[in-house]
């Protein structure tokens, strides 16, 4: 079957965490390949979208973005709706942005008006890890991992923007556990000219 002719998954992905943990630059090492170490905090788009290939499925998975918002906690209702996957940041050198992850995680879960929120899948990042070789390090991986545990089961990831480490595999997870995530709106695009090669092939299995 030609690859035009197969059907499109649409899955939306929000990010959450504090101001300067490192959201916006995931997503532009995700889709882009790129890292700025200028500190942007407030361009962002609405989202971003990058395409994959999972068990022959073509996916596509739109990434929203905050534009420097989270400062106010003014995140609007447009930003929630229809969520498929919350993905939830800290910086693992700063504390205080891993106690504010309750908060994230219950404000989404208010804010999203979910009829399956007992289920909603979170992916957690625990971001800057190249930092200082390690040494400015103030949570630990445990820690981060105990808490996934009291949430259901998060599956964690440590990860670099900075670097690209561990970047394509959190997404590909969260990917893959958006696509269990029962209110999937499945579309199809007949006639849309894309070319396989132009879907990532995932490079690694879910690590969660
Ligand atoms: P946001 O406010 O959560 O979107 O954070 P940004 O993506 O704007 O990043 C805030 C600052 O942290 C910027 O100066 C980035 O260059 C820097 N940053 C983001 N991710 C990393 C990372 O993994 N390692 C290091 N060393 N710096 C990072
Ligand atoms: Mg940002």
């Amino acid at each position: 079957m030609d690859i035009s002719q197969k059907r499109r998954t649409l899955l939306k992905v929000i990010v959450l965490g504090d101001s300067g943990v490192g959201k916006t630059s995931l997503m532009n090492q995700y889709v882009y390949k790129k890292f700025s170490q200028q500190y942007k905090a407030t361009i962002g788009a609405d989202f971003v979208t990058k395409e994959l290939l999972i068990d022959d499925k073509l996916i596509t998975l739109q990434i929203w973005d905050t534009a420097g918002q989270e400062r106010f906690h003014s995140l609007g209702p447009a930003f929630y709706r229809g969520a498929d996957c919350c993905v939830l940041v800290y910086d693992v050198n700063i504390h205080k942005s891993f106690d504010r992850l309750n908060n994230w995680h219950d404000e989404f879960l208010q804010q999203a008006d979910l009829d399956n929120a007992e289920t909603f899948p979170f992916v957690l990042l625990g971001n800057k890890v190249d930092l200082d070789g390690g040494s400015s390090r103030r949570v630990t991986e445990q820690k981060a991992r105990e808490w996934c545990a009291s949430r259901g089961n998060i599956p964690y990831f440590e990860t670099s923007a900075k670097e690209g480490y561990n970047v394509d595999e959190a997404f590909l997870c969260v990917a893959k556990i958006s696509l269990d995530n029962e209110h999937v709106p499945d579309i199809y695009f007949p006639g849309i000219s894309e070319t396989a090669s132009e879907a990532e092939q995932p490079r690694s299995g879910c690590a969660c």
